[in-house]
C-alpha cells in the first residue's frame, strides 16, 4: 500500500503536514490559513477536497491556525482529544465535526492505525502522534524496504520515557528542534519571561535535546528523520546542519532539516 509523507511548513510559525496511506489523505495540524493550505496541497497535486481528516495535536496558533476556514470544508473530520477540542471550538464560529479520542489511545481512522501519546508542553492536553499503515502491519511488511510507519513529536519540553520508547518503532520520524541556546539567549524579540517558557519543561526541545535522543537510540530502524518546528529567530539550520553531521554519517538513515517557512516568519511564535 503507497505511503506518501510530505512536509507543508514548519517551523514556531506554523506547522501541517500531509499524509497519505492507500485512499486515505489526513493532514497532521492545520497551522496556516485555509487558504495557503489550499494552496500548499495544490502544489503537490493534492486538494482540500480529497482530504479525509486533520489531527491536532495541541490548541498553539502555529498548529490550528486553519481550523477557521477549514469549517468551511463539512467533511473533514477534526481528530482530537476533549480538552484540545473543546479549547478550540470556543474559539470558532461554525462546529466542526470533531472525532475525539482519549490520550493515550489507538485506533483505526480509514487505511491507518493511530497512536497518540502524551507530551510535555503548556497546552491543555497535548499529543505526539504515531501513524501506520495498517496494511502493512497486518501484513508484517514492518522491515519493508518503503516507509510505513511515521511518528510526528513536536512541542515538548523535554524527552519522557514515553518518547523514548515510542521513537524508534517507525520508519519515518520528525522531531522538534527548535532552539539553539546562545540565539535564543541573544535573541532581542523575545521577553525574558517567554525565553523561560521556551527551556522549560513544558517548553521546547533545543537542538542539543533531539540531538541526544537520535544519538543515544541504539539500532535506529529510521528511514529518515526530519529535523522540524526550528524556530525563525532562535535557530539557523546551518548550525544544526553541522551539530546533527556525526550522527548522517554515522548511520544509514536520511536526515533533513525542515528551514522555517520565509512567509510565515512574521506570524506569533508560540
Ligand atoms: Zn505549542
Ligand atoms: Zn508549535
Amino acid at each position: 500500500m503507497s505511503f506518501e509523507f510530505k512536509i507543508l511548513g514548519s517551523s514556531s510559525s506554523g506547522n501541517a503536514s500531509f499524509l497519505r496511506c492507500g485512499n486515505t489523505r489526513v493532514l497532521i495540524d492545520a497551522g496556516f490559513s485555509a487558504k495557503k493550505l489550499k494552496a500548499l496541497l495544490e502544489s503537490i497535486g493534492e486538494s482540500l477536497d480529497a482530504l479525509d481528516a486533520v489531527f491536532i495535536t495541541h490548541e498553539h496558533a502555529d498548529h490550528v491556525a486553519g481550523l477557521q476556514g477549514l469549517s468551511t470544508y463539512p467533511h473533514l473530520k477534526i481528530f482530537a482529544n476533549l480538552q484540545t477540542a473543546q479549547c478550540l471550538q470556543e474559539r470558532l464560529k461554525r462546529k466542526l465535526s470533531w472525532q475525539i479520542f482519549e490520550t493515550g489511545s489507538s485506533f483505526i481512522f480509514q487505511d491507518l492505525i493511530v497512536e497518540n501519546f502524551p507530551i510535555p508542553h503548556d497546552a491543555y492536553d497535548p499529543v505526539a502522534y504515531i501513524f501506520r499503515c495498517q496494511k502493512a502491519v497486518a501484513e508484517g511488511l514492518l522491515s519493508s524496504p518503503k516507509p510505513t510507519s511515521l511518528a510526528w513529536i513536536t512541542d515538548l519540553g523535554y524527552v519522557t520515557e514515553l518518547v523514548r520508547q515510542k521513537v524508534n518503532t517507525v520508519d519515518l520520524l520528525v522531531l522538534e528542534a527548535n532552539y539553539e541556546p546562545e540565539l535564543l539567549e541573544k535573541d532581542t524579540v523575545r521577553p525574558f519571561s517567554v525565553k523561560q517558557r521556551i527551556r522549560s519543561r513544558h517548553g521546547h526541545l533545543s537542538n542539543q535535546d533531539a540531538y541526544q535522543l537520535l544519538s543515544e537510540t541504539v539500532d535506529p530502524r529510521w528511514k529518515e528523520v526530519f529535523l522540524a518546528h526550528l524556530s525563525a529567530h532562535c535557530n539557523d539550520p546551518q548550525r544544526v546542519a553541522g551539530l546533527f553531521a556525526p550522527l548522517s554519517q554515522k548511520h544509514e538513515y536520511r536526515l533533513s532539516i525542515v528551514a522555517p517557512s520565509a512567509q510565515a516568519m512574521n506570524l506569533v511564535a508560540v
